[in-house]
């Protein structure tokens, strides 16, 4: 199996650092009125100190994923999330012109 690098068990950077919950700056939801509704991750790297940006559609956010314990998921938890797979470019790309073409989105008050 090719977990290691992938979204379920964390947060990479593209230099290869795990990203933990203390690396993010900023994290918010978006609501799309069809389809996945999406968790929106800003982090600074810091190894390498760059700036990146995860979208992770909201039925496969976990919080584990910023943290040391991604691993402990029960087999059906597992087999599902197995079932959804890494996002694709297509998605990010899809992602991008939603939000460009839909200046009406507004972020999920935090409370
Ligand atoms: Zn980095």
């Amino acid at each position: 199996m090719e977990d290691s690098q992938n979204m379920r068990t964390g947060i990479f950077c593209s230099c290869g650092q795990r990203i933990y919950d203390k690396d993010v700056v900023h994290r918010s939801y978006y609501l799309r009125r069809v389809g996945s509704n999406f968790v929106y991750i800003r982090y600074r790297c810091p190894r390498c100190k760059r700036l990146g940006e995860q979208f992770i559609r909201q039925e496969r956010w976990d919080e584990r994923l910023l943290r040391g314990e991604a691993n402990e998921l029960t087999p059906s938890e597992k087999e599902r999330v197995d079932k959804l797979g890494p996002i694709t470019v297509d998605e990010m790309i899809d992602f991008h012109e939603y939000l460009e073409q839909d200046p009406s989105l507004k972020l999920m008050p935090d409370k």
